[in-house]
């Protein structure tokens, strides 16, 4: 049967190495590939999607889950090449939290939630911290909001109530917090990104028949990335595969870098105790990378304890050795990295879409931004984009929640003043109390607030006109159901652009805000042709889901771009030209890893591990010998993964800047610098 890309399905199978083929191929039970970077695992899930619907399965049966939509959007444009767009458009190709948005919203009201799923990101979950802190009179200068928020995530996807955390675990500190931080979900009918698998679960486990509709739905399920799901996103597998039990998994042991977050290495590690009748195959020629770059990767990660040893190999010959480069200070790193990218360009034809520069944390893309634009480098940031969490963003994206649900009051009490209506904190409380006492949902005591006691009837006027807003702007969304052109209106007509536009905060001119927002429209226009007949809940669903890779699929429209993304955000993706900028201790393995009481860096050395795989020809690894910090330029060590690359895998290139005129005296601290990282690295090897 041929298929979309024009190569028959009997081809696609026959481009696979025999285990490839054998995972694609086989059938009656879970299958499980557990294999290093690059051995084909992404498209071994690719090909076995396709074979399955050339085999008959409707498209629409297909499960296939992994990490962010950026990675889903790129699997699903794989399949597409295979069995066609419209196949690919009907099959559920998504996120865990995807997936579990739609199993909770399609029976929110069997788990309580009669006003719809009122879904919380990362930023307003922290404010809910804060909100609890305050409430129990914790001081969160001492007690750091970020800390709570991940003790009470792992618990809560480990199972642990907030009972069992105090009695058995004696956290009492962490445990009132939870309670109350679980009471606030309550109170606002608040779910965040843990809610989403944790109550699938919860709805499969407590109702038969609920689970039953998900499980005949999907008759296989495929899951990327494996090595980072939890203990809960097992629990879902589990209870979806029972019956028909066509399940394959993939993943890598040495890439799981989410543990922080709660993923758990044992999913993969004991994936054939966990599903008695699986297989296990194993993948070792690697297809992406050079021989260098793998013999580099793979002696770093060998100093790893606890692993799968996996010995991976390559025929594509040696290449070109790694290149590390040393740097005075991050901006003479920056313009090394600039120029090296204009040398490729000019002088060996690599276009700006086959490098990518990776680094490990958000700050380090400022110097490197600066050098690109001054050197006019088009340059796409991926993962360090704070887009969402400007607070011009945040506030036109509760106004749009607001109207697809009234009764979102995180939503609602966001922009209740702003822009300012005289709403203070006395109106507040007497509104909300009113609510609790009435049981009657904030939205709806609106256009009622004159009847309140403490509150004045000017502001209960102003609350009547905030009601009728939204109302208006239902009812012209409703006729026009068109997203950008409502946004542009609804800055416009509640005051929002002027506030943004005289914010006092925003210095001369004062239009940074409005200008983000004018992006946003933008953005959504083009989301809007993308994706014809998306609407207005369906976008914000994909925003509330993976809001960065929104914003970026919209500017990747531009093909010639470096990509300048985090090392997180890089896993599964490969490019030509790899830059890992950064690569010192405290930036590689991070301070706060150095700072715990054993220091155990082994997931810093796999997030290592994940940065050098992505390179396919050339690599290089960068440091700035100083770094600046509040006692100004201090000194910096190479980072130890550096010391564990064998001798003959790199080789060391000048990573000073030579603008204008090079005196010998500079030349020779060059090479007094080169000499002596040379000695450095060899004494630890
Ligand atoms: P990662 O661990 O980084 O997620 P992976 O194991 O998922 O990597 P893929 O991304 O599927 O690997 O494949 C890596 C590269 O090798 C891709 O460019 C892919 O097209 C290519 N590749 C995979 N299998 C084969 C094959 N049998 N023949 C030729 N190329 C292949
Ligand atoms: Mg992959």
């Amino acid at each position: 049967m041929p298929v979309a890309s024009g190569v028959s399905i009997k081809e696609l199978v026959d481009q696979l190495n025999p285990e490839q083929r054998r995972a694609v191929l086989h059938r009656g039970g879970p299958v499980l590939v557990l294999a290093g970077a690059g051995t084909g695992k992404t498209r071994v899930i690719t090909v076995r999607i396709a074979h399955m619907v050339a085999e008959g399965l409707d498209p629409e049966r297909v499960l296939a889950l992994t990490f962010t939509n950026k990675a889903a959007g790129e699997m699903a444009e794989r399949v597409a090449g295979f069995v066609g767009k419209d196949a690919a458009r009907a099959m559920t190709v998504g996120t865990f939290h995807s997936l579990g948005l739609q199993v909770v919203e399609a029976d929110a009201k069997r788990l309580g939630f009669t006003r719809g799923v009122n879904l919380i990101d990362a930023a307003e979950q922290a404010s809910a911290v804060r909100q609890c802190l305050k409430q129990l009179r914790i001081d969160p200068k001492r007690h750091d909001p970020g800390m709570f928020l991940t003790a009470i995530s792992n618990a809560r996807n480990a199972g642990i109530t907030p009972d069992r955390m105090s009695r058995m675990l004696g956290k009492k500190l962490t445990a009132s917090v939870y309670r109350a931080y679980l009471e606030w979900l309550r109170a606002y009918q608040a779910m965040d990104f843990d809610d989403l698998i944790l109550r699938a679960v919860q709805l499969f486990e407590e109702h038969p028949d609920v689970r039953d509709r998900w499980r005949k739905k999907f008759g296989t399920i495929l899951v990327d990335e494996y090595q980072d799901t939890n203990l809960c996103q097992l629990k879902l597998m589990r209870i979806l595969a029972d019956e028909h039990r066509s399940l394959c998994v993939v993943g890598d042991d040495d890439q799981s870098i989410y543990a922080w977050r709660g993923a758990d290495i044992t999913n993969i590690l004991e994936f054939e105790r966990h599903f008695s009748d699986a297989t296990a195959i194993a993948l070792t020629q690697n297809y992406r990378s050079t021989g260098h770059i793998l013999s580099a990767a793979n002696a770093v990660i060998s100093n790893n304890f606890d692993r799968r040893d996996k010995s991976l190999w390559t025929d594509v010959g040696e290449g070109e050795q790694l290149r590390l480069a040393t740097c005075r200070d991050p901006g003479a790193e920056a313009r090394f990295v600039a120029d090296e990218i204009l040398r490729l360009r000019s002088q060996h034809g690599v276009m700006l879409g086959e490098i990518g520069v990776l680094f490990r944390t958000s700050a380090q893309a400022g110097p490197i931004e600066e050098a690109f634009r001054q050197r006019q480098i088009p340059y796409r940031l991926v993962g360090a984009f704070e887009f969402y969490e400007r607070k011009e963003v945040r506030d036109t994206l509760s106004y749009l929640r607001l109207i697809v649900n009234p009764y979102d009051e995180v939503s609602l009490l966001r922009i209740i003043n702003f822009p300012q209506r005289g709403v203070g904190p006395k109106t507040l409380e007497a509104l909300r109390d009113t609510a609790s006492a009435t049981k009657t949902p904030l939205f709806s005591l609106l256009d009622a607030a004159d009847c309140i006691d403490g509150i004045a009837a000017s502001t209960a006027a102003k609350l009547a006109r905030l009601k009728d807003f939204i109302d208006e702007a239902r009812a012209r969304y409703a006729a026009e159901p068109a997203i950008a052109p409502l946004v542009e209106w609804l800055c416009e007509a509640s005051g929002a652009r002027e506030a943004w536009i005289r914010d006092p905060t925003e210095g001369p001119g004062g239009t940074r805000r409005w200008k983000t927002i004018e992006y946003l429209i933008r953005s959504i226009g083009r989301t809007e042709e993308r994706l014809v007949g998306i609407d207005l809940k369906g976008w914000l669903r994909l925003v509330a889901l993976d809001g960065r890779s929104t914003v970026e699929d919209e500017e990747a429209a531009a093909a010639e771009e470096v990509a300048l993304q985090t090392l997180h955000s890089s896993k599964g993706l490969e490019w030509p030209v790899c830059f890992l900028i950064g690569c010192q201790e405290g930036i590689i393995p991070h301070q706060r890893t150095l700072d715990t009481p054993r220091g155990d860096v082994s997931e810093e050395r796999r997030l290592f591990y994940v940065g050098v795989t992505r390179a396919r020809r050339i690599a290089y690894l960068t440091r700035s010998e100083t770094k600046r910090n509040y006692r100004g330029l201090e000194e910096t060590k190479p980072s130890r993964f550096l010391g564990e690359i064998p001798a003959g895998d790199y080789t060391l290139v000048s990573g000073d800047d030579l603008e204008g005129n090079v005196s010998d005296d500079d030349k020779q601290q060059q090479l007094a610098r080169l000499r002596e990282l040379r000695a450095r690295i060899a004494g630890k090897s």
